[in-house]
């Protein structure tokens, strides 16, 4: 390994003994998971099964209550903005200030990043997200799947080699939905890293190299995709997680 070289490892993000309690409430009780950098994780589980807590602890806006995340093989609590500078996260909530344009919304995050050249960067990520026409009017004016996609903009606008996606698409009707895939899509292959919530199953296995079902706060199925019959992963998922169709 040269020196200096902070990536020896294959994995950009693993977990080990991830556990989160709220209370008396196991939301996460113990999560093991590598994630090889490059790749896709799908994580499916129904309502309360630890999803979102998994994104928030992976994306340091929560604190675990046991366990740990480590990013490029480095533990998250011990290097907080270093990590965050590799993540891109798109949540339920968009992070807008609905009051700011999009372009004052950007603004605000580049120079949080620090970033160089930050206008030209918003120009490209808004062009990116095709809201170039939209780029001067209020946040809080702008359809839902618009401000989603505006959200996507500010979470890349740093280029994060990992993303974060907790249910990007839901709350979105048929045409916003088209909108969001292609966007997504755009910044999801290739080199980027990426952990994303669904319920949609078959949308969900499209997109992954790799899957993992939660229940419970428990991981009940983990699998690499190529081991996955489509057919019948409907039926592994109700029995993974006790629900009858
Ligand atoms: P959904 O599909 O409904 O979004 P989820 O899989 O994302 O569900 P989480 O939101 O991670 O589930 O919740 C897991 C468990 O933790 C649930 O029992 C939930 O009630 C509990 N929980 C989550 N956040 C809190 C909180 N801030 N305070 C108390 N309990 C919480």
């Amino acid at each position: 390994m040269a020196e200096g070289d902070l990536s020896p490892t294959p994995w950009a993000i693993e977990t080990h003994g991830l556990a989160k309690s709220f209370g008396n409430i196991p939301a996460l009780a113990g999560i093991d998971l590598k994630v090889k950098r490059g790749d896709h994780l799908t994580v499916f589980g129904p309502n309360g099964a630890g999803k979102t807590t998994l994104i928030k602890l992976l994306s340091t806006l929560s604190k675990p209550s046991g366990g740990s995340v480590l990013l490029d093989g480095l533990d998250i609590r011990k290097t907080p903005e270093q990590s965050r500078s590799k993540l891109g996260v798109v949540s339920h909530s968009t992070f807008l200030y609905p009051h700011l344009t999009v372009s004052e919304n950007l603004r605000f995050y580049g120079k949080m990043y620090g970033l160089a050249n930050l206008e030209r960067r918003i120009e490209e990520v808004i062009s990116q997200v095709q809201l170039k026409a939209r780029l001067h009017d209020r946040v809080g004016t702008l359809s839902r799947g618009m401000q989603q996609r505006v959200a996507i903009a500010r979470a890349v606008l740093h280029d994060p080699p990992v993303m974060l996606l907790d249910e990007p698409e839901t709350g979105l009707d048929p045409h916003a939905t088209v909108m969001m895939r292609a966007v997504l899509e755009h910044f999801t292959s290739g080199e980027r890293t990426v952990v994303m919530t669904t319920h949609n199953l078959a949308r969900g296995l499209e997109l992954a190299d790799q899957v993992l079902i939660l229940h419970e706060g428990v991981v009940v199925y983990q699998e690499v995709k190529q081991e996955i019959d489509a057919a019948a992963f409907p039926e592994i998922y109700d029995r993974c997680t006790g629900m009858r169709r």
